[in-house]
């Protein structure tokens, strides 16, 4: 089994509930989405084909033992969208197996049923601004884990927020998964944004891609 790899790169997390985390990310090469915000286009079609041993063997010499507890590294699947590839459910299931945390990236548009239970599922929903909200799979929220997995909006403006607050209000997602509300980098402002969460007492959290501000929007492979 091969996969094609974008990069392999031990950093910090940026985002979500394992944020300033140390993380061992694998971002694989391709999607078949185009968010005008997009900042990993080059992972639309760079990449080496990679042996799923040689991919583990990576891991295992990078993060060493498995360790345990809230602050240990982990490995997370990134892309591009990983699970445009079909064996990234194999690829995820080997991770869990060699004893790491193990999350997984997703923009929510494929089958997450294939993905292991343990895997924590970091779903981003799609919004108007981001020009792919029908890319969307109303049936992955079964898929998702109350308590573990995390749903993500990232907002590109005003009407995007009020249409994520809607979007969760119908479906009372916050009563089941950690919801994130980020702004686009350099396009909705942060303080309005958090402003605006606080005056409309949403139960989600504010965040902001912490990876941006430490080592700039446009270094690669952080
Ligand atoms: S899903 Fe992610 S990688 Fe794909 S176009 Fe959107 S932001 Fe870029």
């Amino acid at each position: 089994m091969r996969f094609k790899v974008n990069e392999v790169f031990h950093s910090i997390q940026g985002e979500g509930l394992r944020a300033g985390r140390p993380c061992l990310f694998i971002r694989l090469t391709g999607c078949p989405l185009r968010c005008t915000y997009c900042d990993t286009e080059y992972a639309f079609y760079e990449g080496t084909f990679r042996e799923l041993e040689d991919l583990l063997d990576e891991v295992r010499r990078r993060l060493g033992p498995p360790a345990h507890g809230p602050n240990a590294p982990f490995v997370e699947l990134t892309g591009g969208e990983p699970l445009a590839n079909p064996q990234a459910p194999a690829l995820l299931k080997a991770l869990l197996e060699l004893g790491y945390e193990v999350a997984l990236e997703t923009a929510g548009s494929h089958d997450l049923a294939p993905v292991p239970r343990d895997v924590v599922k970091i779903v981003d929903r799609k919004t108007p601004g981001s020009g792919e909200v029908g890319r969307w799979l109303e049936s992955n929220l079964d898929h998702m884990v109350p308590g573990q997995d995390e749903l993500k909006f990232v907002l590109a403006d005003e009407a995007d927020y009020a249409w994520a607050r809607a979007w969760c209000e119908e479906r009372r997602v916050w009563d089941r998964f950690v919801v994130l509300f980020s702004p686009v980098w350099g396009k909705l402002d942060a303080a309005w944004l958090a402003e605006a969460i606080v005056a409309d007492k949403l139960p989600v959290r504010f965040q902001v891609q912490l990876h941006k501000i430490v080592w700039g929007s446009e270094t690669k492979g952080v």
